[in-house]
């Protein structure tokens, strides 16, 4: 796999492999199954296997899941199917919550030590008592019970005797601390709720900031990498390492979340867009996950790629959107065969052509591949041609088909349109043309020229196709947060994220399955859709199309 090009992570390590602290670099990607990947998480995956994999370390895939309600063995199948699609292979594969007795026992030690303690405060009291930045927090008027009764109340809690909220277990740790996380942060809570991997075993979980330092130090995982918002967590994160009295240390280090313009990325987030009706799944092309991602037609080289161009650093501005189709359209441009799709059909009869002769046009397959050979086209008396590519009364500079004007069809003739037909109400159904034999495309005919080159289906073999054509699914990138006063991110959903149109292929297309990738002329790059494709329709996604302002 490509390396990532040097930055303060990889220098960590070097720097602990030559000191000789560790000699194995261990990592872990710890998704919580609360929802799919998406690009950030990409992100994550690559910087924790790529620089493992570059010391010839280890990587664990491990699923976070303490959380019991938002959980679902959906969104664990999904997250592996997406790391292996991604390229990249787990040396172990671990849940935390197998580590639910392991993390009881290091509670129960914290108790011991007097550095926990059962509270009855309620969550807002909690919340209450804790202070702000700029004021220290109270002490629980439960801060003081004594090592035997705090045992009793949280083997109590473990038996469920309580009910949800009624009781928490925090560490002592500083109510004045300036470090807001140091200020007896919760560590378990009660949950009367089924687990997806230990059913109704337990009825109180971990917190967060409590597990995962536990995790990473059981799991000897020797950089425990995340994004910048846990840096005021590092504190709390070593303080339950050492307290706990875990053999290994792992060390916590931040990096910027990757952010893209007109998406939003965050599962909560996108989980509403889903639940809400805006796209059609987790899966769906405009989502910036990585399943809806595969499905419009990312590869995992152009996600790869994308991913390290944005670099490791502490900081995390937005990139634009358009980089990541400068990647797939890099990727894709020796790779897919070119062929060519009308989108909005317009019937042409060339009526000087033999009416029932059908010949074969030779094409390249890919003309800056030559190795991929070349393809037959059918040429008839009847073809299709974009609608958008006649008018009847131009304007200046139009090159293309208009009455009495001349144009090149691809790999074919030029021809010339003669007769415009049209419906009752005025509507261009069909355009009447004659084709110049000499002008065989191919043959190196110079008698004269055109300024239009059009692309075409021959109409009696076309196999319908459907297009879905995208464009970003949030209108700016304003998210939450900074959204105006009363609006959320949903009000950013662009309502024209979808065009769908109905037209045809070549029929050489019959044939594509599932993920296939074209470049149709003068149209992008396409995928076939995996959802809607059946054997009597081809759906396809526009992944990008060809042009783009954007330069790297
Ligand atoms: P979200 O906020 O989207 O729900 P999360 O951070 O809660 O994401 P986790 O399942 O906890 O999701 O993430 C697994 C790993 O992926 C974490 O180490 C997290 O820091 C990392 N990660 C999540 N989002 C991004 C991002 N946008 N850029 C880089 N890394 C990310
Ligand atoms: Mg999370």
């Amino acid at each position: 796999m490509e390396n990532l090009s040097s930055n303060f992570i990889k220098d960590v390590m070097i720097k602990d492999l030559e000191s000789g602290k560790h000699d194995k670099i261990i990592t872990r990607f710890p998704p919580e199954p609360n929802g799919y990947l998406h690009i950030g998480h990409a992100k994550s995956i690559i910087i924790n296997f790529g620089l493992a994999d570059e010391f010839n370390g280890k990587t664990n895939l491990r699923f976070d899941d303490t959380n019991p309600l938002k959980e679902d063995v959906e969104y664990v199948n999904s997250i592996k199917e997406d790391v292996k699609w991604l390229g990249f292979e787990w040396d172990n594969l671990f849940f935390a919550s197998d580590y639910f007795e392991e993390m009881y026992k290091r509670a129960v030690l914290l108790i011991k030590k007097g550095l926990a303690y059962v509270d009855d405060l309620s969550a807002d009291e909690i919340r209450e008592y804790r202070g702000t930045l700029t004021s220290p927090g109270k002490e629980s008027p439960y801060r003081d019970r004594s090592v035997e009764e705090n045992l009793d109340l949280f083997e109590r809690m473990r038996n469920g005797e309580f009910e949800n909220g009624q009781k928490v277990l925090r560490a002592k740790i500083d109510m004045k601390s300036p470090n807001i996380n140091l200020r007896d942060p919760v560590i378990y809570r009660i949950s009367h709720a089924t687990h997806h991997n230990t059913g109704d075993k337990w009825c109180i979980y971990p917190m967060y900031a409590f597990a995962h330092p536990l995790e990473d130090a059981i799991e000897d995982v020797t950089h425990s990498i995340c994004t910048v918002e846990f840096e005021d967590q590092r504190p709390l994160y070593n303080w339950v390492v050492e307290q706990c009295e875990m053999e290994s240390t792992p060390q916590q280090i931040e990096f910027g979340r990757l952010n893209v313009t007109n998406t939003v990325m965050s599962k909560r987030k996108l989980k509403q867009l889903v639940d809400e009706g805006f796209v059609d799944g987790w899966d769906d092309p405009r989502m910036p996950t990585i399943s809806g991602m595969r499905r419009k037609g990312f590869t995992p080289e152009s996600i790869r790629n994308f991913v390290r161009e944005t670099g490791v650093s502490k900081g995390s501005g937005a990139v634009d959107s358009q980089m990541l189709e400068h990647f797939v359209r890099e990727d894709l441009k020796l790779k897919a065969p070119r062929t060519m799709g009308i989108l909005n059909p317009l019937k042409v009869v060339i009526t000087n052509y033999p009416e029932g002769q059908i010949e074969l046009l030779d094409a390249e397959i890919n003309p800056e591949v030559p190795e991929m050979g070349m393809r037959k086209i059918p040429f008839s008396r009847e073809i299709y041609i974009e609608k958008d590519d006649f008018m009847e009364n131009p304007p200046a500079k139009y090159f293309r088909l208009f009455p009495g004007n001349e144009v090149r069809l691809k790999h074919a003739y030029f021809i010339k349109c003669e007769e415009v037909i049209k419906d009752i109400h005025g509507e261009v159904i069909e355009l009447r043309c004659t084709y110049d034999p000499l002008t065989k495309s191919g043959t190196g005919f110079t008698g004269r020229k055109v300024k239009g080159t059009i692309h075409w289906v021959e109409a009696t073999n076309s196999v319908p196709a459907e297009f879905r054509l995208y464009e970003p699914l949030i209108l700016d990138n304003t998210d939450e947060d900074t959204a105006e006063e009363g609006k959320t991110f949903l009000d950013n959903v662009n309502p024209e994220s979808l065009v769908v149109l109905q037209g045809f292929v070549e029929p050489n297309m019959r044939e594509s399955r599932p993920h296939d990738k074209f470049q149709f002329f003068r149209h992008g790059y396409f995928n076939v859709d995996p959802k809607h494709t059946t054997v009597d329709k081809l759906v396809f996604n526009r992944i990008v199309s060809l042009k783009s302002s954007f330069k790297i």
